[in-house]
């Protein structure tokens, strides 16, 4: 690379940096418009590079004439991506131009390129290095500002920037949709220091994820039906007119929150939650059964409480051997309950991994029966959950969209979050999310950013 001949500028002298660390810096340091001048291994660590703008001449970005008058020389220093683990510091020399247009309101401007933006205290490489380290792998904000060798700030407003480029949500076309809960902190109080007056910081969060892809779309604060019901009623009526299937846990309130905003979508209850209330229900009888027979808590030796994982195994997966031991504990009468507990369970099971309504339907007879049998007020009361949401469970069965997907989106928030060590921030928590999100299901399905849309938070 040769150098400029900026023989009148007021560069500084380049006896610190031999020939061949300057041409290594300067392939390292490959900043498109700009030439390096010097490179500089600082006594306390880190180096310095001072670049020089090739530009003789640019135009104004207010009325576009080029220039060449120079005002002055300005210096600019700015942070960059670290080569080899060595922070890099920017001292980037630049003319000042003086507008050529008369009638121009701008008087004086500087040289912007893509890396280098006007007044930025860092290369946009830099910004795009540590918004990957924090989105893509998940590091945490203060650790990765460290690595870097910037401010916390730096790195959370690098990624607040971002969120801003996110895809509009009424621009990505969704068919099913997952709605889930979760709790992101403990509630907390906070006295407003303007008003004095405290008020409680909720602590659940509602998030709205593309249940075919797992993309974060939205993230509001509380799991009332106002939340849910205000996020949808923001999305364009093409949006939710393309909407065909909504996946929820079985929570009335967001079943009802729906109904009010999309009274003719298909909601879906996946099997995730219906069979996590299989297993409580038969997890409520085995401990009722223990204390009724034993008079306490299980134990190890108790062969109903030792066996307690594989009553909760799906059936027609347990080999001989689990299948023998369960019969052991089935065969004492005092664990009658026990027994008839976990064939509800199983019947319920058939009904959500049945492969057409009809199958589900003779399933749900046979679960039925079973419930009646059994005779206990766990199952009864699993049986009318069943009633409750019938129209739901068939959904799924027909269109097998589950909330998997959100289940997964929560459990990487919840890293997110552990990550952070708790947000107290709801704004610097949800850009993490939805950024992450929305690159993660980017790598997998090639959705495109849309610069200038914001984030729907
Ligand atoms: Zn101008």
């Amino acid at each position: 690379m040769s150098q400029p001949t900026h023989d009148h500028l007021s560069l500084p002298a380049r006896t610190t940096a031999e020939p061949a660390v300057r041409l290594a810096a300067s392939v390292v340091f490959n900043l498109s418009g700009y030439t390096v001048h010097d490179a500089v291994d600082l006594p306390l660590g880190g180096r310095r590079v001072v670049v020089a703008a090739d530009a003789t001449e640019g135009p104004c970005p207010e009325c576009g004439v080029l220039s060449w008058r120079v005002h002055q020389r300005v210096r600019q220093s700015v942070k960059d991506i670290p080569v080899g683990g060595v922070l890099v510091e920017v001292i980037v020399v630049k003319p000042r131009f003086v507008c050529a247009e008369t009638a121009c309101p701008r008087r004086t401007f500087t040289q912007a390129t893509d890396q280098l933006p006007t007044r930025a205290r860092c290369t946009t490489r830099l910004k795009e290095a540590v918004v990957a380290a924090v989105l893509d792998s998940g590091r945490a904000t203060a650790e990765v500002a460290a690595d870097h060798g910037v401010a916390w700030g730096t790195v959370n407003t690098a990624i607040l920037d971002q969120s801003l480029e996110l895809p509009a949500v009424d621009q990505v076309p969704v068919r099913a949709l997952g709605i889930d809960e979760h709790r992101f902190a403990t509630a907390k109080w906070f006295k407003n220091p303007d008003t004095a007056v405290w008020c409680r910081v909720e602590p659940w969060m509602s998030t709205f994820v593309d249940a075919n892809t797992g993309h974060v779309l939205g993230v509001v604060d509380g799991r009332s039906s106002r939340n849910v019901t205000a996020w949808l009623r923001a999305r364009s009526q093409a949006w939710l007119d393309r909407l065909e299937v909504v996946a929820i846990d079985p929570s009335a309130t967001f079943r009802n929150a729906i109904r009010q905003v999309l009274p003719a979508v298909d909601i879906s209850v996946g099997h995730f939650h219906r069979v996590k209330l299989g297993n409580q229900m038969l997890t409520d009888v085995r401990q009722r059964a223990i204390r009724e027979v034993l008079g306490r808590r299980g134990r190890k030796q108790d062969a109903v409480w030792a066996h307690r994982m594989l009553l909760l195994r799906a059936g027609d997966r347990l080999t001989e051997a689990g299948l023998h031991r369960l019969e052991e504990v089935f065969d004492e009468p005092a664990y009658e309950q026990v027994a008839a507990a976990w064939a509800v369970k199983e019947y319920l099971r058939k009904i959500l991994n049945a492969p057409s309504i009809v199958k589900a339907q003779n399933a749900r007879i046979d679960f039925e029966l079973a419930v009646a049998a059994a005779d206990l007020p766990e199952a009864d009361r699993l049986s009318l959950t069943v009633a409750n949401w019938w129209v739901e469970i068939k959904v799924f069965i027909r269109t097998q969209v589950t909330n998997a997907r959100t289940e997964a989106a929560n459990t990487a928030i919840k890293q997110i979050k552990r990550t952070g060590r708790g947000y107290r921030n709801q704004t610097n928590y949800q850009s993490r999310i939805l950024g992450r999100s929305f690159r993660r299901t980017r790598r997998r399905s090639q959705i495109h950013p849309r610069a200038g849309h914001h984030a729907q938070v």
